[in-house]
């Protein structure tokens, strides 16, 4: 089989499932003061510094969460610390095509919530930020580094100075983009980011918000403030240390990574649009992640296409998703104004740093029996 679903989530890297394996083997809880505790802190530390690290943090503005969701709700609230003074955030400005647990607006109020549009290629239109930052109040505004479905990156730094000129916060959930690309919170010049385990080769259910000035003045757990206050709990040991390895690993390799996943990407889309002219590489024409490529093709089912590649050893994933028997569009497309009969066949391959040529070998082969499949029923159709 071959796994291009990497966005969704990573294989788990060996120096991960080391440090985890080893961890799993201490008996102390992180807040103990006796030596099990200490060496269990020990772990818990060393992760922080390799989490930092990552992206540029410091190790004590690290806080451990159970994965990005968790960091999003953390920093997506309205009462946050600034400068040692506490500050109210009347208004959450997200981009159209944020995450689900950042759309959801956090712990605003949902009359609160704001969408910024993006254009045609998927990036944030930063004429529309301008308006609505001169509409007043303290925003706290929220844009993703990469985008999960088309792996399109945002002009970051250049929303950061719009949003600081107008006396707002940024966040910024870098859940792609970390230990993909450069990823610097200073350089990014972002207030708070979020980052997940699983996506850069740790285990699932742990994640961090990275603070870089501004932080959250309430806790998201209370309880007997662990993670500073921000988020009480017995830490998971286990899982922050594989979280810390994978960090490591991924501040050494991602420049090398990066450059192979893009030779192989650019492999499949010209194989792609030779096989099928038709083809849509959705934004392509603007700078995007190394590992993804998000197309459609005229009578294309993501559904059934999505079933298609997995019966042929396949994984890939697609854009729209199907509850209840009803398939709904991608919001994603649906901000980017995208034709619904092309929308209605985005597939989504994303690949990770295990991924070989004999991988994208399988899934050209697989793609040629998929739209070979489609081509006749458009025959029959007709
Ligand atoms: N943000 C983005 C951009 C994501 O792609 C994901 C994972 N699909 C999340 C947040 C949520 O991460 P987690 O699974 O760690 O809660």
């Amino acid at each position: 089989r071959a796994y291009f679903d990497w966005n969704a989530t990573a294989s788990l890297r060996p120096e991960a499932r080391g440090a985890m394996l080893a961890a799993l083997d201490l008996t102390g809880a992180a807040s103990s003061v006796h030596s099990e505790g200490r060496a269990a802190r020990a772990l818990v530390e060393k992760a922080r510094a390799h989490v930092a690290a990552l992206v540029g943090g410091e190790a004590k503005s690290v806080i451990f969460t159970s994965g990005a969701t968790e960091a999003n709700m953390l920093a997506l609230t309205p009462h946050l610390v600034v400068l040692g003074k506490q500050v109210t955030c009347d208004r959450l400005i997200v981009s159209a095509i944020e995450h689900a647990s950042v759309l959801s607006g956090g712990r605003f109020p949902v009359e609160a919530v704001e969408r910024l549009p993006v254009t045609a290629e998927g990036v944030v239109d930063l004429v529309a930020l301008r308006g609505l930052l001169t509409k007043g109040g303290r925003p706290l505004v929220s844009v993703m580094h990469a985008n999960n479905e088309t792996g399109v990156i945002q002009p970051i730094a250049e929303i950061a100075a719009l949003v600081h000129e107008a006396g707002g916060i940024l966040h910024v959930d870098a859940v792609q983009t970390a230990g993909r690309i450069d990823c610097d919170i200073a350089t990014l010049g972002t207030d708070m980011l979020t980052i997940s385990s699983h996506k850069i080769g740790g285990p699932q259910g742990a994640g961090a918000l990275v603070l870089n000035g501004p932080q959250p003045a309430t806790p998201l757990i209370k309880g007997g403030g662990q993670e500073r206050g921000f988020r009480a709990g017995t830490e998971n040991v286990a899982a922050i240390a594989g979280f810390g390895a994978a960090a490591a690993a991924a501040t050494a390799g991602y420049q090398v990574d990066a450059q192979r996943m893009s030779a192989l990407r650019d492999r499949f889309e010209t194989q792609l649009t030779r096989a099928t002219p038709d083809a849509v590489v959705f934004g392509a024409e603007v700078p995007r992640l190394p590992n993804t490529t998000y197309f459609s093709a005229a009578g294309l089912k993501a559904e059934t296409a999505v079933i298609s590649f997995d019966l042929n050893g396949v994984a890939v994933s697609s854009g729209s998703a199907c509850s209840s028997g009803k398939v709904t569009q991608s919001h994603v497309l649906t901000a980017m104004a995208a034709d619904p009969a092309l929308a209605a066949g985005a597939l989504r391959v994303s690949i990770g740093w295990t991924t070989t040529e004999a991988d994208v070998e399988i899934l050209l082969n697989a793609w040629k029996k998929v739209s070979a499949s489609l081509t006749k029923r458009h025959a029959h159709a007709a």
